[in-house]
C-alpha cells in the first residue's frame, strides 16, 4: 500500500532562488504520538494509511511520499526590530501542497526534520516539549475560532536533541494556507530583486487574494488585503488573551494565520503589559503592544511593494499609506465588535466602547483572570454575580460598573437566558494555560506518559462548553504552578 497525498506544488514551480531542494534527515525510530484524524480527512488524506508504519515514516521524514518536492524556503526578517537579511527554513521542510476536499490549498511541512542550508548554528531538530506545545496551542486556537496553522501529527524520533540538557526529539507536521511571510518579501526586496518580489506578489494574489487581481491597483489591493487579514487576526488574539511572543516579520503570515508557536502564551490575569517570552527582554511584544507591532510589520511589507505600485515614489507611497490606513479601523472595529459580544450586547450604542474599556481597567486593577472573569459575566447576566465577584480582589469595586452594565442590558429585548447563552459562545471556559502545557510536557518527558497530552487536547477541542468533569482545567495556576516565562520553541 502506498500512502496517497493529493500533491500539487505551486511554490516549487517558482524560480530556483525562492528555495533549496532538501531531503529530510532520516531519524532512528519514529513513533506516532498523535494524528489529527479530522484534519487528515479535510486534507484528503486517509488517517488509516497515515497510521501505518509507512505513514509514520512519512510523518517522520524517513520516506518521501509520491508527488512531494521537499524544499526549504528562503526568507529574511526583522527580529525584535533588527533586520536579518538571510533566514529561511532552518528546521522545517515543506513537503508540498495538497488541495483538500474543501478545494483549499494547504502546505504540508515537517518541522524538526534536520538541517538545511538555512540552519546557521542550529541542528535543524525539535525537542519534544515545543512540538507538544505547538500541537496543543495551534489546535486550541483553531477550536477557539482563530485563524492559525494546524497540527496534523506529532511523532517522536527515538533520537536525542541536546539543548541545555539532552531531550527527546520529535517532528511536528504543520499545515498552513501557506508559509509565505512578510520576511519572504523582505528577502528579495533587500537584494533589489524586484522581479522576484513581483513573482511572489502575483503568486500570493493568485493563491490567497484572487479578488486583488481584478482591482484597479492590484498591489495596493494585495497590501490592503493583508492589512485587513492581520488587523482582524490580532483583534481576535486580543479578545482571547493570546500573546504571540515573537512577532518578528519572519513570523507574520501573508495569509493572515497565526504562525510560529514558540514562546507564545495565554494571559491569566488581565494586564496589557504582560510579557511571558524569555527572549522578549524589553516587552516589545507585550500583550498590549501587539496591534502596534503588527502595524509596524505591515509597514515593512509595504516598503517591499513600493516599486511594484508605481515608478513614481510619491504615488507609490500614497498608495501604500492608503492601504496601511485601513489597519486602525479594521482592528478597532473587530476588537470592539468582539468586546461587545463578550459583554452580551446585541446592538451597538455610543458608550459601549467606554463600558468595555472600564471593565478591562477594573480587571487590571483587581488582578482578575481575563478568561474566567468574562466567562463569569455570562452567569452575572443570569443574576448570579458570585462567580464574577470572586475573580476580583476588591469585589465592591465592580458595583458601579455592574449597575451601568445592567442599565445598558435593559435597553435590549433579549432574555437573560438568550443573552448568557450567546455570551458563552464567545467567552471561552478553557484556554491552553501555561501550567497545564508544562504539566503535559513533564509527563511526556519524565514518564513517557502522553495521557495528559491527549486529555488536554480533548478538553481544549470544546473551549466554549462547560465540561464539569474537567472543571479544574479552567482554573488559573496556583502560585506554585504559575509559569513565569515561556521559552523559544527549538
Ligand atoms: P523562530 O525564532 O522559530 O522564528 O526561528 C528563527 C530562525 O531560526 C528561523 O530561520 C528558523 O528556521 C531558525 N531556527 C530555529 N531553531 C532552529 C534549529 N533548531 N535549527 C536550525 N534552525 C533553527
Ligand atoms: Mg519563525
Ligand atoms: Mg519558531
Amino acid at each position: 500500500m502506498t500512502v496517497h497525498f493529493p500533491f500539487d506544488n505551486s511554490y516549487s514551480r517558482l524560480p530556483d532562488r525562492f528555495f533549496v531542494r532538501q531531503i529530510p534527515a532520516v531519524v532512528a525510530a519514529p513513533k506516532l504520538i498523535r494524528l489529527n484524524r479530522d484534519l487528515a480527512v479535510e486534507l484528503g488524506l486517509d488517517p488509516e494509511q497515515l497510521s501505518t508504519p509507512e505513514g509514520i515514516d512519512i510523518l517522520a521524514g524517513r520516506t518521501i511520499p509520491d508527488g512531494a518536492e521537499p524544499i526549504a524556503t528562503v526568507y529574511a526578517g526583522h527580529q525584535f526590530g533588527n533586520f536579518v537579511p538571510q533566514l529561511g527554513d532552518g528546521r522545517a521542510i515543506l513537503l508540498g501542497e495538497v488541495v483538500g476536499q474543501d478545494g483549499i490549498r494547504r502546505d504540508i511541512q515537517l518541522k524538526g526534520s534536520g538541517r538545511t542550508p538555512f540552519s546557521r548554528m542550529g541542528d535543524g531538530r525539535s525537542a519534544l516539549g515545543p512540538v507538544l506545545r505547538e500541537y496543543v496551542v495551534s489546535e486550541a486556537m483553531a477550536a477557539l475560532g482563530v485563524r492559525t496553522t494546524r497540527s496534523l501529527a506529532a511523532v517522536s524520533t527515538g533520537e536525542t536533541v541536546v539543548r541545555e540538557i539532552p531531550l527527546p526529539g520529535a517532528v511536528l507536521t504543520r499545515v498552513a494556507s501557506s508559509h509565505i511571510r512578510v520576511g519572504t518579501f523582505q528577502f528579495f526586496a533587500a537584494r533589489g530583486d524586484f522581479d522576484a518580489v513581483r513573482l511572489l506578489a502575483d503568486h500570493v494574489i493568485a493563491r490567497h487574494y484572487p479578488e486583488a487581481a481584478g482591482a484597479e491597483r492590484p498591489y495596493q489591493a494585495l497590501l490592503e488585503a493583508v492589512v485587513r487579514a492581520q488587523a482582524d487576526l490580532v483583534a481576535q488574539w486580543m479578545l482571547i488573551g493570546f500573546i504571540h511572543g515573537v512577532m518578528n516579520t519572519d513570523n507574520m503570515s501573508i495569509a493572515g494565520e497565526t504562525i510560529d508557536y514558540g514562546p507564545c502564551a495565554f494571559m491569566d490575569e488581565y494586564n496589557p503589559q504582560t510579557v511571558l517570552s524569555s527572549i522578549d527582554a524589553y516587552g516589545r511584544y507585550a500583550y498590549g503592544n501587539q496591534p502596534s507591532m503588527a502595524h509596524w510589520n505591515l509597514v515593512r511589507l509595504a516598503e517591499t511593494l513600493l516599486p511594484l505600485m508605481s515608478s513614481e515614489p510619491e504615488v507609490a507611497v500614497k498608495q501604500a499609506e492608503e492601504a496601511l490606513a485601513v489597519f486602525e479601523t479594521v482592528f478597532s472595529d473587530a476588537l470592539f465588535a468582539g468586546l461587545s459580544r463578550k459583554l452580551g450586547l446585541f446592538e451597538a450604542r455610543d458608550n459601549d466602547r467606554e463600558l468595555a474599556r472600564d471593565l478591562l481597567n477594573l480587571m487590571n486593577d483587581n488582578g482578575a483572570d481575563f478568561t474566567l472573569a468574562f466567562r463569569a459575566l455570562a452567569d452575572a447576566a443570569e443574576e448570579n454575580e458570585a462567580p464574577l465577584r470572586s475573580r476580583f480582589v476588591v469585589p465592591a469595586a465592580l458595583d458601579p460598573w455592574l449597575q451601568r452594565w445592567r442599565l445598558r442590558l435593559g435597553e435590549e429585548k433579549q432574555s437573560d437566558a438568550e443573552r448568557s447563552a450567546a455570551m458563552r459562545t464567545v467567552n471561552p471556559m478553557y484556554i491552553p494555560r501555561n501550567h497545564r502545557i508544562e504539566a503535559v510536557i513533564r509527563a511526556a518527558i519524565d514518564h513517557d506518559d502522553f495521557g495528559p497530552f491527549h486529555e488536554l487536547l480533548a478538553v481544549l477541542s470544546r473551549p466554549y462548553d462547560d465540561q464539569p468533569a474537567f472543571a479544574h482545567y479552567a482554573e488559573p495556576p496556583t502560585s506554585e504552578e504559575r509559569v513565569l516565562q515561556t521559552f523559544c520553541g527549538t
